[in-house]
């Protein structure tokens, strides 16, 4: 049998399957999604079997073995490579990047050199050192070991060691390791039966009490238990236990164990809520499709508090009632502790968590409780549309409006659209939910027609449109929260330069009289922190990137974000030599500072990027504001989202406009969906909320829209907008950048690429007769012109109708390959790009 294996080299030239000979010991344990370590050049790498074949399309002779099958279970599915290769083709990437994607950190391949120790006379170690004795013994002890393991144990040696491997008396080979191994935990088990604890207990002699009280327990309790708990238990040394496992009464052995990060958290169970007649309705069409599993996307948009997380919870049921499985995507900052909280609530064992907080190994556990069919459920941040499910019935998208859906890095896939291929394979369900949906998912969507609901239903299938569900009513009739917005140009002209209006100074203070508590929300984007000369107004920016450096308190360094450069606290200007340059914390920090002064003894709790980068000090912080341990919750985007205090009544915002002037063709959508999402938090039991945004635009129709709970009126004007500047939804895009070291060779490259996609666009169109709708703006400098020494240019491609540009593009990409390998250039390809920086 032979094998076609996607080796782990991404390039362009090494972006195919290559044929191997599967040995015939092997044949068992390589399947298609099978990891495998195969020789590729003169050494050994990763890559992942993609078919099985009789026949391979090089002559037999020539190929070479796998060298060995890396799991016992293949970490990918039929399905899932099948999903690579549209992966690469879509978002026009090599296939292993797509495939490395799918699976945990901890299975990335580590590669490794290993040294064992050749055959020797014991007369040649007459002449070494006691140290370098000592390592041969080692190494003899251990069989291989790792390069870097020896290198670090002998570090005097170095030379000595490589002199060795000089001479051949070590061997050197690769080898192929996880990051992360399995966690394995020696366990106590009792004979069987167990009935013979009771003769072995008289067996034993006198003296040996402590023994006896092991088989005393055991024979209470006859099921296997941790080595660790049991001598804890009983207060008795692991030596006591070792003996009687010397004796063959009872074994001690290595179990494998999961790294549960909820081990110790007990989840109160709850059970399905009486539907709403909203919800019921929306619940029956989800749970129509999932019954008849005809794979249909449905668009939920919910008004915050509307219960859409009570109607994902009971199609989960109903899927997993049907025998199938669901995965539930959420944003990154979004997956607080109460909503894990929500589903294990429900679905309890059952439930998988994925995110980025867990540890590789704990991430890699749960991973492999799906792999091993042990859940059911999956829930967690974008690259957990990957779980490996086999019998998918349901996919949801909690806030499908975000942004984090997006991945930045190569593969720069969109979940939405990854959720949609994987559920038309199985004949699942999606559930796109927000209570402000993003123009392109709006613009999707069709409204059902209550009299010819079948026929519409193929109609809707065939053009591939979302069906809109909507929930117009918060639960149980509570009102939105009324927002009011602040116009900061005239408090300014009153003469109040403090960073709070009086409206919000004077409801805060009332939160503090009355004891309830308040959400601030400062928007992130758009306000950074920098370092500024008073004198001459200088700014600090990166000697590599064309980019200000942000100032961190805690280290007293400055850092540039793009490449890492850093560089300690100046005192004085380096232009000027003034002493009164400042550093301008974070803005979050500033606002502490303020409300501190303004309200003295208030507690504030302050979410951002600084406060939260520890393990678990999102769930400490909020589970804090929860037991109203503090009057304020302060932060940036993070405080936004699926937060749910009943003791919240106030909300404001301190800048709603900071966003606004972004070159991004999307800020006006972005404050929209933030001013709605904050404003969502408040009064959301039974105390009524309020909301005060503060903003130095307040007639800019996305602020007005939002203050009016208008989701209807500002997609109007959007996309109009939209349409005029000729911008999604109303047409498509592919971001290319090119970057190189110098601008010339790097100007010439960009407009030969440009000039010839579109020669290749007229030539297809002199060829079939149809016109490509495709235009090529650009090249032009990027908005971040320079990152780390390399300049860059980017073309935008547009384009509405016309299905072949992508493929366009990846010739014309792959034409440079030679400029590429020669003179480092680099070409990114950005397919429907959220970042046009
Ligand atoms: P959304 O996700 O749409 O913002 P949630 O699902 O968080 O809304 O629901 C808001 C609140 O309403 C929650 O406290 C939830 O427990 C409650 N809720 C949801 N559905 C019902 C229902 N059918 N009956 C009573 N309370 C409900
Ligand atoms: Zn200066
Ligand atoms: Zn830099």
């Amino acid at each position: 049998m032979y094998a076609k294996v996607i080796v782990d080299v991404p390039s362009r030239q090494t972006n195919r399957p290559y044929d191997y000979f599967v040995p015939p010991a092997l044949i068992p344990w390589v399947e298609v999604g099978s990891r495998v370590g195969v020789p590729f050049g003169n050494r050994t790498v990763q890559g992942f079997v993609v078919d099985l074949t009789k026949r391979p399309d090089v002559a037999a002779g020539k190929l070479k073995d796998i060298a060995g099958v890396l799991d016992a279970h293949p970490p990918l599915t039929p399905e899932l490579v099948e999903l690579g290769r549209w992966v690469s083709r879509t978002y026009l990437c090599h296939e292993i990047t797509a495939l490395q994607a799918m699976i945990p950190g901890a299975l990335k391949a580590k590669y490794e050199r290993l040294v064992r120790l050749e055959p020797y006379e014991e007369s040649e170690l007459a002449f070494l050192v006691p140290r370098q004795l000592e390592l041969i013994r080692y190494l003899e002890a251990k069989g291989s070991v790792p390069l870097d393991d020896l290198i670090q144990r002998y570090p005097g040696e170095g030379e000595w060691i490589k002199e060795q491997i000089r001479k051949g008396r070590f061997s050197e080979t690769n080898s192929i390791r996880d990051r992360v191994g399995r966690k394995k935990l020696l366990t106590v088990y009792p004979p069987e039966p167990p009935e013979l604890l009771e003769q072995y207990a008289g067996e034993l002699p006198a003296r040996a009490a402590r023994q006896k009280d092991v088989l005393d327990y055991l024979r209470s309790n006859p099921h296997p238990v941790p080595l660790a708990e049991l001598t804890k238990k009983l207060g008795v040394g692991a030596g006591t236990v070792k003996g009687l496992a010397d004796k063959g009464w009872i074994s001690i052995r290595e179990v494998e164990v999961f790294r549960d990060p909820y081990a110790d958290r007990d989840f109160r169970r709850t059970a399905p809520l009486p539907l709403t007649p909203e919800q019921e309705k929306v619940f029956g069409s989800i749970s129509r499709s999932l019954t008849n599993s005809v794979h249909r996307v449905f668009l939920l948009h919910g008004v915050t508090g509307s219960g859409k997380t009570e109607v994902y919870l009971q199609s989960i049921q109903q899927c997993l009632d049907l025998g199938r499985e669901a995965i539930v995507l959420v944003p990154e900052i979004s997956l607080t502790p109460q909503m894990v909280e929500r589903f294990k609530g429900r679905f309890g064992d059952q439930v998988a968590v994925l995110h980025s907080r867990l540890s590789q190994g704990e991430r890699y556990d749960e991973w492999r409780k799906i792999t091993l069919g042990q859940v059911k459920v999956a829930i967690g941040a974008r690259s957990a549309v990957f779980a490996p499910f086999t019998r998918l019935g349901l996919i949801i998208l909690d806030e499908e409006h975000e942004s984090s859906y997006k991945q930045e890095d190569s593969p720069k896939y969109h979940a939405r659209e990854v959720a949609i291929r994987r559920a038309r394979y199985f004949g699942a369900a999606v559930v796109l939910g927000s209570a402000t949906p993003s123009l392109e998912s709006y613009a999707r969507a069709a409204e059902e027609k209550p009299d010819h609901p079948d026929a519409d239903e193929e109609a809707l299938a065939a053009s591939r449109k979302y069906r809109l569900l909507v929930m117009k009513d918060r639960v149980e009739g509570r009102p939105l929260p009324p927002v009011h917005i602040v116009d900061m140009r005239s408090e300014l002209k009153d003469g109040n330069r403090s960073m709070f209006s009086r409206p919000l100074y004077n409801a805060i203070e009332q939160r503090l009289q009355r004891k309830e508590q308040t959400v601030l929300l400062l928007n992130r984007r758009g306000y950074s922190t920098f370092v500024m000369c008073r004198t001459c107004g200088y700014t600090l920016s990166c000697p590599h990137c064309d980019i200000s450096l942000t100032y961190h308190q805690s280290s007293q360094a400055v850092r540039c974000h793009y490449c890492g450069y850093a560089e300690r606290q100046a005192q004085v200007c380096p232009n000027c030599a003034s002493e009164h340059i400042r550093y301008f914390g974070t803005g979050t920090q500033r606002v502490e500072e303020e409300l501190a002064k303004l309200f003295p003894g208030i507690r504030v709790i302050r979410m951002d990027i600084d406060t939260t980068s520890e393990k678990g000090a999102h769930e400490k912080w909020l589970t804090q504001f929860a037991n109203q341990q503090a009057d304020v919750l302060l932060g940036t985007q993070m405080v936004a989202k699926g937060l749910d205090f009943p003791n919240v009544t106030l909300v404001g915002v301190i800048a709603a406009d900071t966003m606004l002037n972004l070159p991004d063709f999307r800020a006006a959508e972005r404050t929209f969906q933030l001013m709605t999402q904050v404003a969502g938090r408040a009064g959301r039991h039974h105390l009524p909320g309020e909301v005060f945004v503060q903003t130095y635009t307040p007639e800019h129709y996305s602020v007005q829209c939002a203050s009016r709970h208008d989701f209807h009126s500002f997609v109007h004007t959007e996309l109009e907008m939209r349409k005029l500047r000729d911008y999604p939804p109303y047409c498509r895009m592919i971001l290319v950048t090119l970057s190189h070291e110098q601008i010339p060779l790097l100007v010439r490259t960009a407009e030969t690429f440009a000039a010839r996609v579109k020669e290749m666009a007229s030539a297809e169109a002199a060829r079939t007769g149809v016109l490509s709708d495709m235009e090529v703006l650009g090249p032009v400098a990027s908005p971040i012109s320079r990152i780390k020494d390399r300049y860059r240019f980017q073309c935008l491609i547009k384009y509405r109708k016309d299905t072949s540009v992508s493929e366009r593009v990846r010739e014309a990409v792959s034409s440079f390959d030679d400029l590429v390998r020669q003179e480092r250039l680099q070409i990114s390809v950005d397919v429907d790009p959220y970042l046009l920086m």
